[in-house]
């Protein structure tokens, strides 16, 4: 079924009779062409773009709980392609390309939604530094404009921009970023792909790989052994524990990031707004919710929940620039684990086993690449060569010495 507002329109006026589940309930089938490890937004887009762009087809999605509990449905929903350098810019730009046609790509809405994303400027250094920036991005195509504190006093008149430990010097802004709804792009994927004959398997568990003569063959899960030519591992914050089953040791540590929103307010922040003086970011949900969050707890951890000194971190970022927050009643918080690369990049490759392909190392950044990411991962796999816009993120850059160290802090995890 298409959806559209004539559909709404007429189940409306005859009982809502019409509408059937969003995509079939898969069993799995003894093999298929490309198994996708990880339900989550890029292995959906992954079986996605291979079945539509790549003209694939035996395709199956193995996730071990159900579609969108993961990452997908936990993050802060913040899209945007800020990035400095060459390796990072032109892939999250290509994203964001690829979300500003997603609902109609997807014919589902996904509330994309390009309200603009400012980072606050709290020093001088910190004003040089966002203008390398701004000009990197609009070298590489992107936009981005510098406003001044009278600029953004206009726009978000209850900043504290001058009584303030941390007074407000400006912001970059770009206009083009945003927010997207995040379970709705897992939903949306998940039905596409399912249309294009993609099976999406839940409650299946990959718990080995079988591996003959350096050769992946398949995957054996909760729900017996599936064959397959290829298997493309997707797992996020699950990466380490599922590449150790292939014996192979990652470049990646996982650890818990939190997130938090508020009792429902009338419409406050227009845009999102982050900290430059520390770690806060912030958005005003449709339902009225401020979204916000911070630092990872900063310790390896795969609990799906954090510890309140990270709590009181993320709330002193916000009170410092808006005190206002401080009236506001917490809802809900609740905590995803993070594959945390060491350059803060991620890696989307061929590993040493033949016909065994990797997808991670996102830290916080993964949500707004979910369309390139799963884009670029289909390239790989259906033509065994990286995307233009992903050539970088290869495992050999970590044996080089080539990192894509977008925040300058050298090989510690935690810190990207
Ligand atoms: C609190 C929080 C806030 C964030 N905020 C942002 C943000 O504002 N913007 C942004 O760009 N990014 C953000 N991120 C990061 C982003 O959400 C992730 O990088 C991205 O969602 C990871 O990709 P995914 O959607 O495929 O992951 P997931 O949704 O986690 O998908 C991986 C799936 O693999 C499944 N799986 C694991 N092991 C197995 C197995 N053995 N067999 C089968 N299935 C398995 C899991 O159940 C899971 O569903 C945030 C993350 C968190 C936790």
């Amino acid at each position: 079924m298409r959806y559209s507002g004539f559909a709404v329109l007429k189940e409306a006026l005859t009982g809502h009779r019409g509408w059937g589940p969003a995509w079939r309930d898969a069993s799995p089938q003894n093999a298929y062409d490309f198994v996708i490890i990880g339900g989550g937004g890029h292995g959906l887009a992954t079986a996605y773009y291979l079945a539509k762009e790549f003209r694939q087809s035996r395709i199956a999605v193995l996730e071990k709980g159900w579609i969108g509990g993961g990452n997908v449905g936990r993050n802060t929903t913040i899209i945007r392609s800020n990035y400095l350098l060459d390796g990072n810019q032109p892939f999250y730009e290509f994203s964001l390309k690829l979300w500003e046609g997603l609902e109609q790509e997807l014919n589902y809405n996904a509330m994309v939604s390009q309200r603009g994303i400012l980072n606050l400027i709290h020093t001088d250094a910190q004003r040089d530094a966002f203008i390398r920036r701004g000009n990197a991005m609009i070298l590489n195509g992107a936009d981005a404009e510098l406003l001044s504190t009278e600029q953004i006093k206009q726009r978000y008149p209850f900043l504290n921009t001058e009584n303030a430990r941390f007074p407000i010097k400006g912001g970059l802004a770009q206009h083009r970023g945003g927010t997207v709804r995040h379970d709705a792009v897992a939903w949306g994927y998940a039905r596409a792909a399912d249309q294009q004959g993609v099976d999406i398997i839940q409650n299946c568990e990959v718990t080995g790989f079988r591996i003959e003569n350096g050769t992946c063959i398949g995957v054996e899960t909760s729900r017996g052994f599936i064959g397959a030519k290829k298997v493309a591992a997707c797992v996020a914050g699950s990466s380490s524990r599922l590449m150790a089953k292939a014996e192979m040791r990652l470049p990646i540590e996982s650890h818990v990031l939190q997130a938090f929103v508020s009792e429902g307010l009338k419409p406050l922040l227009p845009g999102v707004i982050t900290f430059g003086a520390g770690h806060f970011y912030c958005s005003q949900s449709d339902k009225g919710g401020l979204v916000f969050g911070g630092d990872l707890d900063g310790y390896n951890s795969y609990a799906q929940r954090g510890n309140l000194p990270v709590v009181e971190d993320v709330c002193e970022g916000g009170m410092a620039i808006f005190p206002n927050l401080g009236r506001a009643r917490l809802l809900r918080m609740w905590g995803g684990i993070m594959d945390m690369s060491m350059d803060g990049s991620p890696i989307i490759d061929r590993t040493h086993i033949n016909g065994l392909y990797f997808n991670g190392g996102w830290c916080y950044g993964g949500f707004k690449a979910t369309p390139a990411s799963g884009f670029a991962y289909a390239h790989l796999l259906a033509t065994d060569t990286p995307h233009p816009t992903a050539t970088a993120y290869g495992f050999d850059r970590f044996a080089t010495g080539h990192m894509i160290d977008e925040k300058g802090q050298g090989n510690q995890p935690n810190l990207h």
